[in-house]
């Protein structure tokens, strides 16, 4: 199945919250969610109801696929993953999510989206434990070491990103070092650490229907 590649904004004016696929650009007045929170369309006005039962289900899905930029079929296979580890399925469906690589390079703030991070990934910049990694949903385990590679810290799209979201701060279950171009995955997040204004238990009823 063909990635999205049509405008990104629409993506999130769909979905009536602020997907941060942009990058800088989402943490600006420019964002299309500040200046037209309505779905887009001629008629996104009036498709801007109320939603309850299945459609707020599979909303919740949506979202949560596009925030982390995966396709269907691998969103069921995380969520089957999920469904066999112990704990609440839907927290550690968003724990599986937040442990991709190229998410975890976007967290640390050297790159600044997912979508950005995710190219830097499949173009080699980065290793994980001093050891070449190019496979955005490789999943860092506590006590990685994620880092751009040496010959990669000259990178101009990288020395910009660093620059770019400099002071935005880290989630607590990592650790970053700019200035030595890494980051430390210090624990494996909770659910409070994840801050994703997602009900992901609504994703575990859609499923489990
Ligand atoms: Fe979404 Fe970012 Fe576009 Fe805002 S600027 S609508 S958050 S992609």
């Amino acid at each position: 199945m063909a990635r999205y590649s049509g405008p990104v904004c629409r993506l999130c004016r769909r979905e009536g919250m602020k997907l941060f696929l942009k990058g800088e650009r989402c943490y600006t007045e420019k964002c299309a969610i500040e200046k037209r929170n309505f779905p887009p369309g001629q008629h996104g006005k009036r498709r801007a109801q109320k939603l309850a039962g299945y459609g707020l289900q599979l909303r919740e899905k949506q979202r949560v696929k596009r925030i982390y930029g995966v396709l269907e079929d691998q969103f069921r296979l995380y969520f089957e993953n999920a469904e066999r580890q112990r704990g609440i399925t839907g927290e550690v469906l968003l724990q599986l999510l937040e442990r991709r690589l190229d998410n975890v390079v976007y967290r640390l703030g050297l790159a600044t989206s997912r979508p950005q991070a995710r190219e830097l990934v499949r173009h080699g910049h980065f290793a994980v434990n001093g050891k070449k990694v190019d496979i955005p949903s490789f999943l860092v385990k506590g006590g990685d070491v994620v880092m751009v590679r040496e010959r990669s810290q000259k990178n101009v799209t990288i020395q910009h990103a660093i620059e770019e979201v400099k002071g935005r701060g880290v989630p607590e279950w990592l650790q970053v070092q700019p200035e030595k171009f890494e980051g430390r995955i210090v624990s494996l997040p909770t659910r409070a650490m994840i801050n994703l204004p997602i009900q992901e238990q609504l994703i575990v009823e859609l499923y489990s229907k």
